[in-house]
């Protein structure tokens, strides 16, 4: 994998863990990033987190359940978490930048080109752009899905070949492992074959809304074309970009069996 844009999409679980400044998963990111980087490969970051961190700045333990609070959380911490990226990047040489969206942007041409001709200029300005949902104008993705389908919108719309979500499962399992001892990890899945495999999906943690579902229909969104290799990983592993290589550690989406397999 190299010379191409590789979209990472971390979900809220991975960002709420220990505190925001000092946080050990930002510098496994950033680590795997400049990974990216060091390939000829650019990177843009989809991220998630805003709700959360907004929730540890206001005391709040329980996820709110009414939108409106959580559009206002998500604009009460979205500062924090960019700051937080900015800083603890910052430490690895990575300039990031913030790009709000949401997912009736992509229905417009012209806000599509715009979005589209934006990252690029940032790409070509060797900046790490940081996406995430608008949350105060638009509600789909804390509503279902703390951010994978935007991740797979954005991917489609800036040509990526590879999708990579990062969540706190080990990857995609047979059944929901939290409640089946006899769940087993999924290596290599053909999209089309996971019917067949009668993979029964969990539902998502306490912090974000996700779950594998949502994961699995973004990549259903992303997975256009043969040329393209979605990945759900574990976020847990301390070099993030090994895990990616490591077969035994991650579960590796095509939309269908290519004979390289
Ligand atoms: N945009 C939201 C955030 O950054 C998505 C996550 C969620 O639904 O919890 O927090």
């Amino acid at each position: 994998m190299s010379n191409s844009v590789v979209v990472i999409k971390v979900g809220s679980s991975l960002i709420s863990q220990g505190s925001l400044e000092n946080s050990v998963f930002f510098k496994r990111l950033a680590k795997c990033i400049q990974k990216f980087r060091g390939n000829n490969n650019k990177v843009v970051l989809v991220s998630s987190g805003a709700i959360s961190y907004g929730m540890k700045k206001r005391a709040i333990e329980k996820k709110p359940k009414n939108i409106k609070q959580l559009q206002s959380l998500s604009a009460v911490g979205q500062i924090g978490l960019i700051n937080a990226y900015q800083k603890n990047f910052d430490k690895f040489g990575l300039e990031v930048a913030q790009v709000l969206l949401s997912h009736s942007d992509f229905k417009s041409e012209t806000k599509s080109y715009n979005i589209k001709s934006s990252i690029n200029n940032l790409l070509r300005w060797g900046i790490t752009p940081i996406i995430n949902e608008n949350d105060s104008v638009s509600t789909e993705e804390i509503e279902r899905g703390d951010n994978d389908q935007l991740s797979a919108k954005l991917a489609n719309l800036i040509n990526s070949k590879t999708l990579i979500i990062y969540t706190d499962q080990k990857g995609l399992y047979s059944k929901d492992p939290r409640t089946n001892k006899d769940a087993v990890l999924i290596d290599e899945v053909c999209l089309k074959e996971i019917s067949n495999q009668k993979i029964i999906l969990g539902e998502s943690g306490k912090l974000g809304r996700g779950g594998m579902k949502t994961k699995l229909s973004a990549m259903k969104i992303f997975l256009i074309n043969n040329q393209r290799t979605g990945y759900i990983l574990s976020g847990h592993e301390r070099d993030l970009f090994i895990s990616l290589q490591n077969q035994k550690k991650r579960t590796r989406l095509k939309l269908s069996r290519l004979k390289s397999f």
